[in-house]
């Protein structure tokens, strides 16, 4: 996995700093995390490393697309690491967020909505709200 990370900064021409690598460490582990959960991780192995120096650093990684930013509404944005397109379903009680992949058939529709309006789609990204497994159960 840190290999992975560092080849990740390679790719983006980042040196790879220990703050850099623990912070996309901590994303990369949870799929999706927010600022908290990136510090609170990142605390874990650096006890010195500050909540701003995170902040910093995301705010530039997010800058150059190497990462991504989930927006939720009631929640704090979350941050993953940028891949191909794809959609979210987004519990509205606890705020995970889970990766889905729309089927072709799905895009075709929704491609639809965009049909004579000048403008080419190319990719289509979903956000699916509703409550979780471990919500609906508690
Ligand atoms: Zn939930
Ligand atoms: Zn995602």
């Amino acid at each position: 996995m840190q290999k992975q990370i560092v080849d990740i900064l390679k790719e983006y021409n980042l040196k790879a700093t220990p703050q850099r690598v623990t912070i996309l460490s901590a994303i990369h582990k949870r799929g999706h995390a927010n600022i908290d959960e990136i510090y609170k991780d990142a605390k874990e192995k650096h006890s010195t490393i500050s909540l701003a120096t995170v902040y910093k650093n995301v705010t530039s990684l997010v800058a150059i697309d190497l990462l991504k930013e989930v927006a939720l509404n009631n929640f704090k944005s979350k941050y993953e690491i940028n891949k191909k397109p794809h959609s979210h379903i987004i519990c509205k009680k606890c705020g995970s967020v889970e990766d889905i992949e729309l089927s072709e058939s799905i895009k075709k529709s929704a491609s639809k909505v965009v049909q004579g309006r000048d403008f080419l789609a190319e990719d289509i990204e979903l956000n699916i709200y509703g409550v979780c497994q471990s919500c609906k159960l508690s």
